[in-house]
């Protein structure tokens, strides 16, 4: 139960530029298999991004309604589906039915409350890909209304034979359009070999984190795979990345606050997850 658990802090922001490698873990979401590399027992949180799923490639053996992530709630927090290949249909206590499809992003914030479930809409062979990823709400918006946003066609920008997807945040001149509700930055990176190496500016005051989807991508010199998290730390201006590969950068001001995690719930005092999985338990 939530309230016999105890919560550690999250280790503290690097104070300065570091390069630490995480690796990530193998869990089960959904009867699928997903790779996490956010939080990992060095490092909970990036800027406010606290969990990272990275799902895929894999061949779908065809979707079968009431199959996938069933029904189940959440609270403090926004969650983020980016796809690279395949189909997925939101439905959410709000009334949202939407299909996702590669390429689009969806953006759900919780607040005081939310349930939604994510059934696949792909049929046998079709290639599934892409994360999930969660955003702690800050104390000032975590008890506020739940909301979604589907976003088709999240801004791009080509760069020396790169291709930059904004997901959260700006940069390169492009911002996306999801609400966030703290200094945020969600890039994908996709880096085709015979690209030339691409140098992207950073804020100094922001802490910032590689996952590798795809390939193997050379962040500042150093070679990174899929399910491993290169932690940046913070006071960069400038990362330099090489394919061939497909990666997300992650940053954000760092989120000085006790965030706690539990199931599909963050807060700040375990009574609010007793609280919010007894609400859920009875139904409302
Ligand atoms: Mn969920």
């Amino acid at each position: 139960m939530p309230y016999r658990l105890r919560f550690k802090p999250p280790p503290p922001p690097a104070s300065g530029p570091v390069c630490d490698l995480l690796s990530g873990r193998t869990a089960s979401v959904g009867g699928g298999s997903v790779r996490r590399v956010l939080p990992h027992p060095k490092r909970r949180l990036v800027g406010a991004w606290c969990f990272a799923d990275h799902f895929g490639p894999s061949r779908s053996a065809g979707d079968v309604p009431g199959q996938g992530v069933g029904p189940h709630p959440h609270i403090g927090l926004q969650t983020v589906t980016w796809l690279l290949a395949g189909r997925t249909r939101h439905r959410d206590s709000l009334g949202t039915n939407q299909v996702i499809a590669s390429g689009q992003l969806n953006w759900m914030t919780a607040g005081r409350g939310i349930a939604h479930a994510e059934d696949g809409e792909n049929s046998p062979g079709d290639i599934v890909h892409g994360v999930q990823l969660w955003v702690a709400l800050p104390e000032a918006h975590r008890h506020g209304a739940p909301a979604f946003e589907h976003i088709p066609d999240p801004p791009q920008v080509q760069t020396g034979g790169a291709t930059v997807t904004l997901l959260a945040g700006s940069l390169l001149g492009e911002t996306c359009p999801a609400t966030t509700f703290s200094p945020l930055l969600g890039a994908d990176l996709a880096l085709p070999g015979g690209a030339s190496a691409l140098t992207l500016p950073l804020q100094p005051d922001f802490e910032h984190a590689v996952m590798v989807l795809e390939g193997t991508v050379t962040v500042e010199g150093r070679p990174v795979t899929p399910n491993h998290l290169l932690y940046l730390g913070t006071r960069r201006s400038a990362l330099t990345l090489q394919g061939p590969g497909r990666a997300l950068l992650l940053g954000g001001a760092p989120l000085q606050e006790p965030v706690a995690m539990w199931w599909n719930f963050v807060f700040r005092d375990p009574d609010e997850a007793a609280a919010a999985a007894q609400a859920w338990n009875d139904a409302d």
